[in-house]
């Protein structure tokens, strides 16, 4: 396994529609181990082949196993996936703001809506279909993530972008903790 350089949107790879993953060969197995590795190295809780600069339709995702996460995300906790070619194939009406970063654009927050909770439908490393269904934090990452793989970063769709060192007194002194449910903003 290696790590792999991680792309800024300066690298109009970032920007483009990804394309099928066909192969599961070594090729992509040697992908969705460096990307794995990456991702945990970075840290971050996901990661999308076009932020290491392949044009392929592939998210690994993986919440923090610490013990504060593990309250947090139950079972969910450090699981890792890996999936290809995966599709929102449901998603609730019910949508949550929340706080997102990425490791494409280091240094920035932002405010984002996603569905509460999602099924995304794929292919695991062998090929073989699967489906997940994730909510909360978990279906915010996966959002975040296949939107990676169409040429979509957050910064599109935030409703708020802040620099990692501008609204830290202002938090403090004057907005309410409104996402109590949502834990410290993790790059992905
Ligand atoms: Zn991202």
């Amino acid at each position: 396994m290696a790590i792999r350089d991680i792309i800024k949107p300066d690298n109009p790879i970032l920007r483009k529609k990804a394309h099928k993953v066909t192969n599961f060969g070594s090729d992509f197995q040697k992908l969705a181990d460096d990307m794995v590795e990456t991702m945990i190295k970075a840290p971050g809780v996901g990661l999308a082949a076009p932020q290491v600069a392949v044009s392929q339709r592939l998210i690994v995702v993986r919440l923090p196993d610490d013990e504060e996460s593990k309250k947090e995300y139950g079972d969910q906790a450090g699981v890792v996936y890996v999936l290809a070619n995966p599709e929102i194939i449901k998603a609730s009406k019910e949508m949550v703001e929340g706080v997102e970063a990425c490791l494409s654009i280091p240094g920035y927050f932002g405010k984002v809506d996603r569905h509460e909770s999602v099924t995304v439908r794929g292919q695991d490393r062998t090929g073989k279909e699967i489906r997940i269904k994730a909510k909360g934090w978990q279906a915010r990452v996966f959002q975040h993530e296949i939107d990676h793989l169409d040429g979509r970063l957050y910064i599109d769709i935030a409703s708020d972008v802040w620099r990692e060192d501008e609204k830290d007194d202002a938090d403090e002194e004057t907005q309410p903790d409104t996402n109590a449910q949502q834990p410290t903003p993790s790059q992905d």
